[in-house]
């Protein structure tokens, strides 16, 4: 039987567009190859300059970059790459770091405008976010 969770009775959030989650100095954005691949399609560069130019190591894995510790790179008054985001970004707030608390929950909704907001979320669909989140970010290459 799964433990219960705070969230299992479900949760109120809805993006109100804020950019806070996309802005906040610290962050970091991983995603899969699969994901990666996509944006650097997008962007309509060869998948090796994509790496080169938006993304950096951080704590070994591939992350897009934050200049200046500012922005995400991919975010102009909005992500600009919004069909092909990472699942990291499709799914917040629903990740397992965040749910693990109603504390940690509490805490997101300090910078997030959206949580305990608008859309009533249900534990199957808060359940479907947190399984979309990908399970498989890419791992930067150990420098030389
Ligand atoms: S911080 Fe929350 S409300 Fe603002 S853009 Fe991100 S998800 Fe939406
Ligand atoms: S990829 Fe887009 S949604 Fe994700 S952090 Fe960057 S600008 Fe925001």
């Amino acid at each position: 039987m799964s433990k219960k969770r705070f969230w299992h009775q479900g949760l109120k959030f809805q993006c109100h567009q804020c950019g806070n989650c996309c802005t906040f100095p610290g962050g970091f954005v991983y995603g899969s190859e699969k994901e990666f691949r996509k944006i650097a399609k997008h962007l309509g560069l060869p998948f090796e300059e994509f790496l080169e130019q938006y993304t950096e190591s951080i704590d070994g894995y591939v992350s897009l970059k934050s200049p200046d510790n500012g922005p995400c790179i991919l975010y102009d008054n909005g992500c600009s790459v919004y069909p092909v985001r990472p699942s990291q970004c499709r799914t917040f707030p629903f990740w397992s770091d965040i749910l693990k608390s109603p504390d940690r929950w509490d805490e997101q909704a300090e910078t997030c405008r959206g949580i305990d907001k608008g859309k009533f979320w249900s534990k199957k669909e808060i359940k479907t976010q947190l399984d979309a989140n990908t399970k498989n970010p890419m791992k930067a290459e150990p420098s030389p």
